[in-house]
């Protein structure tokens, strides 16, 4: 406070568009619904405690679906888990994210090949924003991935929200542009 202190005290007023100060908003306070499946979620874990203290971005946890901006998937997606996700996923409420944290919910990871249980990547059932590469990832990769969305959120625009390809082809019936 005391670099602002007396420094806008007489001209008090600052000018930005209604639009960035809702992405600024938005992309500072980004809420998680933590979807942590296996070893994984241990780094998940860790990225939340004091050593790396998501907190300092406004990134806290949330246990209902309903009150997250993001779900973090992180580690194994078995087939059955997999409809779980789906519907927690329609659960959020719009404009929601995803980051698939690690090899196993980025492609299946070391199951990619034999793992008969195993989901070849959670975006075959969810829309990803983000992937976060490893086996599993460090906590920095993690915040690194947060970074990357919240540049995401910083560049979009809200009069034309993001409404994921399935909400749109739920509420419409059609393919949504760019589709394959
Ligand atoms: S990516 Fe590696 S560390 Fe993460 S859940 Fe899979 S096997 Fe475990």
């Amino acid at each position: 406070m005391g670099l602002l202190d007396k420094k806008y005290h007489d001209s008090n007023i600052i000018i930005v568009s209604l639009e960035s100060a809702l992405n600024w908003a938005r992309k500072s306070s980004l809420w998680y619904e933590q979807f942590g499946l296996a070893c994984c979620a241990i780094e998940m874990m860790a990225t939340a405690a004091s050593d790396y203290d998501f907190d300092r971005f406004g990134v806290i946890p949330r246990s209902s679906p309903r009150q997250a901006d993001v779900m973090i998937v992180a580690g194994t997606v078995t087939m059955k888990m997999a409809s779980r996700i789906e519907r927690l996923y329609e659960q959020m409420s719009e404009p929601r994210y995803v980051i698939s944290m690690g090899s196993c919910s980025n492609s299946g990871g070391p199951y990619w090949e034999h793992g008969y249980h195993v989901l070849k990547g959670v975006d075959k059932v969810i829309p990803v924003d983000v992937y976060v590469p490893g086996c599993p990832p460090r906590p920095e990769a993690l915040l690194e991935g947060f970074l990357k969305l919240q540049d995401r959120i910083t560049n979009e625009s809200i009069i034309e929200p993001k409404v994921s390809e399935e909400s749109e082809k739920k509420t419409t019936g059609k393919e949504p542009v760019g589709a394959e």
